[in-house]
């Protein structure tokens, strides 16, 4: 579907119009509540893209503000839920998706909403959601996870987010981001920066740097593990100091001081080095290591 750059009288995502209404509500933003407000369409323009979404396709937006975003996504997709927190939004949303029946507002702490249900209220007959969201940064990754761990019917994720937490959802093996939230993000989906964003398109400007992620959700994890709970406990353990080798890692968690000479041949047989650190075990390492760990009798 093309994307009309076109800016149409009822946008609210202009310096000028967001200023205006945030006047005539007399709104003072809070920091708090993480609200930077997008006032370039040409990002917008970016963000919606990156979703392709279409007619038959649902759009849950994650803190709407006064609808900058929401407007573009109700203009591609053929339905819209928006999850808002602050209360003082929502007449102004009332009044910015005026024109947009099929997109409504939910009033209330994403963290704190039951998604499979208005997962089935509001996109019964829908051909794939996307989540798309300029994202408050105080809880992205709590969001994120929240999306992932309960296996939402989701095509695929497009959120605004600190560049930081963007570097390590993305990171690849052997660099510095590398972490368990990339190990956690990467099971889920393939992760894919879009484009990095700065800070001048917001208002109030933020005072970190910023990007769009795409993240597509997979349909299977992309290394087979019988026990999620167990392979992520391990991945933790392996990060808890990331300038420890695996082994001492591993150890500390899993092991006593009698039993802890057991690891060293059971990370030889996986083909892990015990002095590697966990910031190089790929994915792969990390499944057949949790598996060994798990037959070992670990828990
Ligand atoms: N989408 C708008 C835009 O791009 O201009 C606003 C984005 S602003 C970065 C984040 C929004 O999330 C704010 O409107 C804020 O009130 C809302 N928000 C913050 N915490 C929330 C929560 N726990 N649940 C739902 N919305 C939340």
């Amino acid at each position: 579907m093309t994307i009309s750059n076109r800016i149409t009288p009822e946008d609210v995502a202009t310096p000028s119009k967001t200023k205006e209404i945030l006047k005539r509500h007399d709104l003072v933003l809070k920091k708090s509540l993480g609200q930077n407000f997008l006032i370039d369409h040409n990002i917008l323009n970016k963000i919606v893209s990156a979703a392709e979404l279409g007619p038959d396709k649902g759009a849950l937006e994650i803190g709407p503000g006064i609808g900058a975003l929401t407007q573009q996504l109700a203009k591609l997709a053929g339905r819209v839920l928006a999850i808002e927190i602050d209360q003082r939004l929502l007449p102004i949303l009332g009044e910015t998706l005026e024109p947009y029946p099929h997109a409504s507002v939910v009033h209330g702490d994403v963290l704190k909403q039951d998604l499979p249900a208005l997962f089935r209220q509001h996109f019964a007959g829908v051909d794939g959601v996307s989540v798309v969201a300029n994202l408050p940064y105080y809880i992205t990754t709590p969001i994120i996870m929240k999306l992932l761990e309960e296996k939402l019917p989701l095509d695929n994720i497009v959120v605004m987010i600190q560049k930081e937490v963007a570097d390590r959802m993305a990171a690849r093996p052997g660099t510095k981001d590398y972490g368990s939230l990339s190990i956690a993000v990467q099971f889920h989906c393939e992760a894919e920066l879009v484009t990095i964003v700065p800070r001048t398109v917001f208002v109030p400007q933020p005072n970190v740097d910023s990007a769009v992620i795409r993240l597509r959700v997979r349909k299977a994890p992309p290394v087979d593990v019988a026990d999620e709970a167990f392979f992520f406990e391990v991945v933790q353990a392996s990060f808890v100091q990331r300038r420890k080798t695996i082994y001492n890692n591993l150890a500390a968690r899993f092991f006593s001081k009698e039993t802890k000479s057991e690891l060293e041949a059971i990370l030889l047989a996986c083909g892990i080095e015990p002095q590697r650190r966990g910031e190089t075990l790929s994915m792969e390492e990390y499944a057949r290591l949790s598996a060994a760990l798990q037959a070992h009798g670990c828990k």
